[in-house]
């Protein structure tokens, strides 16, 4: 079994579970905590058996609620170490600590932390954990996020948590394999304006999934990347004259439509078209533009393109929303 929950997709916040029977992981976080655990409630999937959340970059659109989501639930955060680093810049962006500085403060931080709550908290160990569905969550177990996550009373004064600590972080690399629980991953480079942007390939029970989106152009690489995948969230942004009759700065406008910018339904279509192995369950089009795109132009772009595919048992093609999750697509 393998499984895809968009839970939001547009430039207002992007966070999608995927699962095996066995591990579950969360794609992005780009909600408030508040907001991804209702999603959550609202598809099915339950937080408390959450393995692990990756990071595709760290646009805010992608990271909204994740440090409160992250030590609530405590698991760890998968980056790459150029994201990692660009988050917590954004997160402090005033501090005028070295990174090395920062990594041995939050270790400093942590250790405190556990030697406070000795005896009736025990740290979760870092990456093998993930794999192991016996550790139960108690999500209402820490008072400190309880203020930034659900309504159980007032913040305390003191002891603000610094925004950017972690229960757990690993790093990947772009292109360098790597596995949660029974879930294997491909994280591959996309083209984008961000520290080390990357779409992911997921693996698991003879399956394959992959989320592309975010990206200016389709460069050989993520074509490569998306070979033989069962269900494949792409981006489909923007319709290419709404975006430049609509009502974007000219400045913004050049930044969507430029190599390191958004896919649009054009774009989409010419990789469906051309370069897409047709062998996919399902194409979700997702991380569409609210004000340069219909959800109609967008369909009717990817389903002209996939007009050449045999679609008697695939390529059903289905959209994503930014306001509400998208039913669960279970292979
Ligand atoms: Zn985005
Ligand atoms: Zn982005």
């Amino acid at each position: 079994m393998m499984r895809m929950t968009v839970l939001a997709s547009g430039s207002k916040g992007n966070s999608t579970v995927i699962s095996s029977s066995r591990t579950r992981v969360l794609v992005d976080a780009g909600l408030s905590c508040r907001e991804l655990l209702k999603r959550m409630a609202l598809a099915g999937e339950d937080p408390a058996e959450l393995d692990a959340i990756l990071i595709t970059h760290e646009h805010q659109d992608h990271v909204a609620g994740l440090s409160v989501l992250a030590r609530r639930l405590q698991i760890p955060v998968f980056f790459t170490e150029p994201t990692h680093r660009a988050w917590v810049r954004m997160l402090t962006p005033r501090t005028t600590m070295s990174y090395a500085k920062w990594l041995d403060h939050v270790q400093r931080e942590k250790e405190a932390r556990a030697a406070s709550v000795a005896g009736e908290y025990s740290e979760p160990e870092p990456l093998s954990r993930s794999g192991n569905p016996d550790v139960a969550l108690d999500l209402a177990a820490d008072p400190d996020e309880d203020d930034l996550c659900g309504s159980y009373g007032p913040e305390p004064a003191a002891k603000k948590p610094d925004p950017a600590y972690l229960p757990a972080v690993e790093y990947f690399h772009s292109g360098t394999r790597f596995s949660i629980g029974d879930i294997d991953i491909t994280p591959f480079t996309i083209p984008h304006d961000a520290a080390d942007p990357c779409g992911f390939v997921f693996e698991a029970e003879g399956m394959r999934m992959a989320l592309a989106t975010d990206l200016g152009y389709m460069p050989p690489n993520v074509k490569a990347a998306l070979k033989r995948i069962d269900v494949m969230l792409l981006e489909s942004n923007h319709d290419l004259e709404m975006l430049r009759d609509g009502p974007y700065p000219w400045s913004v406008k050049q930044r969507v439509l430029s190599r390191v910018g958004h896919l649009s339904n054009h774009a989409t279509a010419e990789f469906l078209e051309k370069d897409y192995d047709g062998g996919a369950s399902w194409i979700v089009l997702g991380h569409l533009s609210e004000s340069n795109n219909v959800p109609e132009l967008a369909r009717l772009a990817a389903e002209q393109a996939l007009g050449n595919h045999p679609t008697l048992l695939g390529n059903r093609v289905v959209l994503a929303h930014q306001a509400i999750p998208l039913d669960p697509i279970t292979l």
